[in-house]
């Protein structure tokens, strides 16, 4: 139960805050993540913690993307997890991605443990635990380059929520299509994705699945053109330009 009460102005904030520490409580969440998650919510702040136009038109464009890919994948990290396991599986229930685990910061024990979280919430099937069928992304120069072969290393699009930069750029120098989620317009991550949502993961991941019902009535030609009509460097510069307008006219 939820000890924060609902008149308190950062009540929201503070919920998804406390979704984070049960999650590190139970071994899903590192402290690597909290601090990851406080970079996060500083940008929401700033945009005011709603979401913003753009990134309504980039959960569009993902949606479109998610419907037209051959083999998609949910890349799955521990805060992805502690904040949004319903949702993550409902998205790749209902455009039959692979959810996989990959992890920044990783041990076999945390990516068996958000795994099972995973199936706790109805996950099917959950890729990137162990050793059977994992290979390794050249680019990457760390243990983080670790990915499976039936998941990502098949894939032709990744959704990336909450990555690094390093990975995100690996994923397109092997020729992936990336879609990330990521608060900050101006990480590596979100210059790197081919579709960035600048929005908190808490409000983007539902409004994915809701698109994703609703441009499934599409047929193709029509969502390859929401894809080819979307502009990330564009869509990242007018989030840059809400940021600059919003912190001026605080400072008025
Ligand atoms: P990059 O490596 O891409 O340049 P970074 O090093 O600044 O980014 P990382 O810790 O590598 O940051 O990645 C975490 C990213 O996730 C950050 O950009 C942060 O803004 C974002 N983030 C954290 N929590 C959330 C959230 N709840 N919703 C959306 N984005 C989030
Ligand atoms: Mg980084």
């Amino acid at each position: 139960m939820s000890k924060i009460s609902s008149e308190h102005p950062r009540v929201e904030s503070l919920r998804i805050r406390e979704l984070l520490v049960e999650g590190f409580k139970a071994g899903l969440v590192v402290s690597e993540g909290l601090a990851a998650h406080g970079r996060g919510e500083a940008f929401d702040y700033i945009i005011g913690e709603k979401t913003a136009e753009q990134a309504k038109k980039a959960v569009e464009a993902a949606a479109a993307m998610l419907l037209t890919a051959k083999r998609p994948v949910i890349s799955v990290n521990g805060n992805v997890a502690a904040l949004v396991p319903d949702e993550v599986v409902k998205l790749a229930d209902s455009i039959g991605a692979k959810l996989e685990v990959n992890l920044f910061n990783g041990s076999a024990e945390r990516e068996a443990r958000i795994a099972e979280y995973l199936r706790e919430h109805s996950a099917k099937e959950v890729f990137g635990i162990g050793e059977k069928f994992s290979t390794r992304i050249e680019e990457i120069h760390s243990d983080r380059r670790k990915v499976d072969k039936r998941g990502i290393a098949a894939a032709d699009v990744v959704l990336v929520p909450l990555e690094d930069g390093d990975r995100t750029e690996a994923l397109k120098k092997i020729g992936k299509k990336v879609i990330a989620i990521d608060m900050n317009p101006m990480s590596r991550t979100a210059r790197a994705a081919d579709i960035t949502i600048v929005d908190n993961i808490i409000r983007a991941l539902p409004r994915l699945v809701m698109a994703v019902r609703r441009l499934s009535r599409f047929d193709r030609v029509r969502l390859h053109k929401i894809v080819d009509d979307f502009d990330n460097t564009k869509n990242l510069k007018a989030m840059v330009e809400l940021i600059s307008k919003r912190l001026k006219n605080i400072s008025r």
